[in-house]
Parts: structure tokens; C-alpha cells; sequence
């Protein structure tokens, strides 16, 4: 969601200098590193950077061919709830590059920005809100400043600098503790002694300035100001824009909702947490409309739960999810509330999900700009109204990085010979792991062994994302498929040729248990787990 309110854009997580991973009723950050998630990624093909033969470019990355059928998962997990499953909820499918008086009825053209800061001397950018100060108090006075960029240890940082600042400059006498504040709230005569984090030194940083952060093209042959488009910042718009084609055409009723899935794209200043914060990335938005008298606050407790229901559904650890509530003075004056379902991220809580109770602010400023009223007639009370909205907007990317974490182990297990090993794992819900079950036969060099394996693999592969693989130690194939996350193996061995009545041994990865299974009842655990 974008508030037009804030001439720059302001975490009130981070506001006043209290940094918002001193919340002491967040959950605790997943252990795992991201050092191990990007490696894994990359590894197996799930991730890329994007233009890597060329060095990369900033904020922008490639899913490879797991990474494609996990974020394909993931999108229809969320068409089929959302959409499908629902009967007050369509879809649309709206143009990435709108009409440019779209973006300014928004208010993006004119307020969608962030604060930005730059180090003269390094030619660095920083975000002001991601760029941390505190000044070095020593007996009550203040001996000079020390800054430090966001991250899970700014304050340790601040507090580390400041001691050696005081240390380098012999100066005697007690070092009260730091209080870290970000750039958004520097006073103008700080400014000049702030330190720069690129440089250590101070004097090169500039007050911070409003940069809007819409990518900007130019349609049809002429390249002057009369030609400018934006990319779309967020797919949201589309919804308001078709409101009443969908209205008019789609047989719907109030309370009702219109869903889009989506690329957008945002320069942000400092793209990074890998997939976190990028500058092309896919959201998933529904707008929720409701009467005008409609109990809001209880439609949003609703749809606040729902999304979070919906994260559980497809694996995410209700131990990692928490609720940050927009205080209220922080909110746009048109907003009546706004909840983000954080996640625990190793990198910290940050936001994955916002749902916002906008009132009727977006239909009434596309009223007002395009002169074509959004007005709907209420037959009880034969009166014209705006309809008011709830709205769950939730990035595909962020979610993807929150089951590559919540679902990473490295646990040590034992092998046939009874030999410690280590095995990675990816525990994705059967709902969206890009590979549903491997088919292994036993022994390549049997061809009553691999003319089952294939018969077999051909029969899912028409309903399921399946693999099939016959190369190397069994043991070895499971932990292949246990590091992309695939939750069943089934081997074709010789009891299943053997004997009557033909079965297979299902292996399940995270219990690592095996049990034998025949055709019927493997179709019948996919169907049941796979939806
Ligand atoms: P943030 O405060 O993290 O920048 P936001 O509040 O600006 O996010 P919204 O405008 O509410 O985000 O967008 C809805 C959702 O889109 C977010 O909750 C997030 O999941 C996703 N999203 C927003 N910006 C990005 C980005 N740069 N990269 C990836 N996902 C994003």
C-alpha cells in the first residue's frame, strides 16, 4: 500500500530512534544464515542474479528452473484461494504501463518517494531511513558523531564506534550510551558531522531529499516530457482504474474483491537482503470492496486473518509470523488502519504482508481526476455511494525467500552404513515445492526395474511436477531431492516386481521413513496434499 500523506516515506518501526528489532514481542529470527540460503539458491538453480556473465545488475534477479515452478506454486496457490475458491473475489489481469494521470490521481507522481542521502565524496546513495547515526556523549556533552548502516547490529555498531571515536581521541571522562537515530530525523547543524559510512569522515553527506522512485519510459517515437510512462509501482491501481468495467460486466455484488498477480517495479535506492528488496519484483494484490457502512475493522480483522491462515497453509511456521499495527498518528488521513503480518527473517522481522482499510480514498481521486464518477447505486437505501476497501498486499519474491528460510536444516542423519552425514534440507509444503515426488528406479542396469520407473513417471508427470532420476547410490538420490525440498521419493525396487500386487517404497523427507505403497494410494496422497 503507498500513503500520499508522508512527503517521504517514514518506517514508524524506526521513527523516534528506537530501533524497531528492540520490539521485544517479535519472534526471533530464523537461524539460518543467508549466506547458506544464497549459496543453496544459486546451487540448485533456484535463484540468479540477473546479467551474472556481465557482472550483475543491482536489484534485479532471475528464477531458474526450481526457483520458476516455486514461484509458479506459490502464485496458484494464491489464484485458486483467492480467486477460484472464493465467490466475492475475480481476477484481472491489468497493463504494467498505464496512463501517467493514473500515477498522479495516486498521488505517486508527487509522493511516491524515499528519503535519499548522498556521500559527496564517495558518489555513494543511501536510503536516510537505512543510514543510523548517534552522537558520541561524553559527561553530557557532545564530542562529535559516529554513523553505521542498517542491519540486526547498528546499535552494537554505534555503540562500538563511539567507544573507539572517544579512545582515538583521548578523550577522558564516561561515554554515556548511544542513542541511534536515523537520517530522516538529523537536525541541519548535525548533518556536516555526521561521519559518512563510506568515507569515516565527516562533512560529505547531504541532508536528505524526497527521490521518487517510479521508473520512468517514454511511449511512442517522441521522446519529450509529453511522452513519459511509468512502470508500475504496484498493481493496485489497476484494480481502482477497472473498477467499473468489472462493475458493469462481471455480475458482482458487494461485498466483493478484484485480484491481480503481477510484475512491478520500484527503484528503490538500496535494493538488498537478496530477494527482500528489489526493484523489479511480482506482487499479488486484492482490492475488498464494501458498503459504506460496512463494519471495516471487522472486514479487515477478517482478511487479516485469512492471509495469515494462508501463509500457515503453504508451510510457513506460525512461530515466525507477528502482527505490527500502524499506530494510528502515522497513518495517511485517509486511512482508517493498516496491519503488516511481519515475518522473521535471519536478517530480521520485516514486513511481508500489509492489509490496509484505504476508505474510498483511491475510487474518489479517480473520480475527481478522470471525471467519471465511481459511484454505485444501493437498492435498500437508493442512494449513490463510493465504495470503501480492504487491501492485502503481499510481494511473491518476499514470500518465496520467507519458505527458503523458514523451510533450510542442515541436520546430521545417518547413512545405510550407519556413517554420520550431513543433509540438507528444504521442508516445503507439498502446496509448493517445485518438485512434488522423484521417481527412482533401483538399479539402472535392470530394465524390469526402469520399464516400471518410466511407466510410472509418465502417468504422474501429467498431473504433478515430477522428476525422475536413476543415476547413482540411492542414498545418494534422496539427499538431491531433500535439498530441493521434494517431499516423497518413490523407488521402484524388487519387491515391486516381485511381488504381488505391486508396490513401491514411498520415502517421506522430513521423517526419512519408508513404507511401502501401490499406485491407487500414491494418487490418492497427492491429491489430498497437493492442492
Ligand atoms: P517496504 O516498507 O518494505 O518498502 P511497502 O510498505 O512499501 O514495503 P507496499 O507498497 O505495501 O510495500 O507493497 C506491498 C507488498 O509488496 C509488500 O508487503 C512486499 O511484500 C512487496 N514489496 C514491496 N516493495 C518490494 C520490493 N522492493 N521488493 C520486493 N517486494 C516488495
Amino acid at each position: 500500500m503507498f500513503f500520499v500523506y508522508f512527503v517521504v516515506k517514514i518506517d514508524p518501526r524506526r521513527a523516534n530512534g528506537h530501533l524497531w528489532r528492540a520490539m521485544s514481542d517479535s519472534p526471533a529470527p530464523a537461524a539460518v544464515s543467508m549466506d547458506a540460503i544464497v549459496a543453496l539458491a544459486k546451487r540448485r538453480g533456484f535463484i540468479f542474479q540477473s546479467s551474472e556473465i556481465y557482472g550483475g545488475f543491482n536489484g534485479f534477479f532471475d528464477y531458474g528452473p526450481l526457483g520458476a515452478e516455486l514461484k509458479k506454486n506459490i502464485r496458484d496457490c494464491w489464484w485458486n484461494d483467492m480467486v477460484r475458491r472464493r465467490d466475492d473475489v475475480v481476477g484481472l489481469e491489468s497493463s504494467i504501463i498505464m496512463h501517467p494521470k493514473v500515477w498522479e490521481a495516486s498521488g505517486h507522481v508527487a509522493g511516491f518517494t524515499d528519503p535519499l542521502v548522498d556521500c559527496k565524496v564517495s558518489k555513494q546513495r543511501y536510503r536516510a531511513d537505512q543510514l543510523f547515526f548517534a552522537a558520541v556523549v561524553v559527561d553530557g556533552q557532545t564530542v562529535g558523531y559516529v554513523s553505521a548502516l542498517e542491519s540486526e547490529k547498528t546499535a552494537a555498531e554505534l555503540q562500538a564506534a563511539a567507544e573507539t571515536f572517544k579512545r582515538k581521541k583521548a578523550i577522558q571522562g564516561t561515554l554515556s550510551p548511544v542513542v541511534a537515530k536515523d537520517m530522516t530525523e538529523a537536525k541541519p547543524e548535525e548533518i556536516a558531522l555526521i561521519p559518512s559510512p563510506a568515507t569515516g569522515e565527516p562533512g560529505s553527506l547531504t541532508p536528505p531529499r524526497a527521490f521518487n522512485m517510479m521508473f520512468e519510459t517514454h511511449v511512442g517515437p517522441m521522446r519529450d516530457s509529453s511522452a513519459i510512462a511509468y512502470l508500475r509501482p504496484e498493481t493496485a491501481q489497476g484494480m481502482f482504474a477497472d473498477f467499473k468495467n468489472v462493475w458493469d460486466t462481471g455480475r458482482v455484488k458487494l461485498p466483493f474483491g478484484i485480484a491481480q498477480i503481477g510484475k512491478s517495479f520500484r527503484n528503490e535506492i538500496t535494493p538488498r537482503n537478496f530477494i527482500f528488496r528489489s526493484r523489479e519484483f511480482e506482487q499479488m494484490e486484492m482490492e475488498y470492496f464494501i458498503h459504506e457502512d460496512a463494519d471495516w475493522a471487522k472486514c479487515h480483522e477478517e482478511w487479516i486473518s485469512w492471509c495469515e491462515a494462508w501463509l500457515k497453509s503453504i508451510g510457513l511456521p506460525a512461530s515466525h509470523l507477528s502482527r505490527y499495527t500502524h499506530p494510528k498518528e502515522k497513518l495517511a488521513f485517509y486511512s482508517r488502519g493498516t496491519v503488516d503480518i511481519m515475518f522473521a527473517y535471519p536478517f530480521g522481522v520485516q514486513e511481508l504482508w500489509g492489509i490496509a482499510a484505504r476508505g474510498n480514498y483511491d475510487l474518489t481521486q479517480h473520480a475527481n481526476a478522470s471525471g467519471k464518477p465511481q459511484e454505485i447505486f444501493d437498492e435498500g437505501t437508493k442512494k449513490k455511494f463510493v465504495p470503501h476497501v480492504i487491501e492485502p498486499a503481499v510481494g511473491v519474491d518476499r514470500i518465496l525467500l520467507a519458505v527458503l528460510c523458514a523451510g533450510y536444516a542442515e541436520e546430521d542423519v545417518k547413512d545405510e552404513k550407519g556413517n554420520v552425514e550431513k543433509r540438507t534440507v528444504l521442508r516445503f509444503s507439498p502446496r509448493i515445492a517445485p518438485v512434488k515426488v522423484a521417481v527412482l528406479p533401483l538399479l539402472k542396469n535392470k530394465p524390469e526395474l526402469v520399464a516400471v520407473a518410466q511407466k510410472l513417471h509418465e502417468k504422474l508427470k501429467r498431473k504433478y511436477a515430477v522428476f525422475y532420476d536413476e543415476a547413482g547410490a540411492i542414498g545418494r538420490r534422496y539427499r538431491r531431492q531433500d535439498e530441493i525440498g521434494t517431499p516423497w521419493c518413490v523407488t521402484i525396487d524388487f519387491e515391486t516386481i516381485e511381488k504381488p500386487g505391486q508396490t513401491f517404497t514411498l520415502r517421506e523427507r522430513d521423517s526419512m521413513t519408508q513404507k511401502r505403497i501401490n499406485e491407487a494410494d500414491l494418487f490418492q496422497l497427492l491429491e489430498e496434499q497437493v492442492y
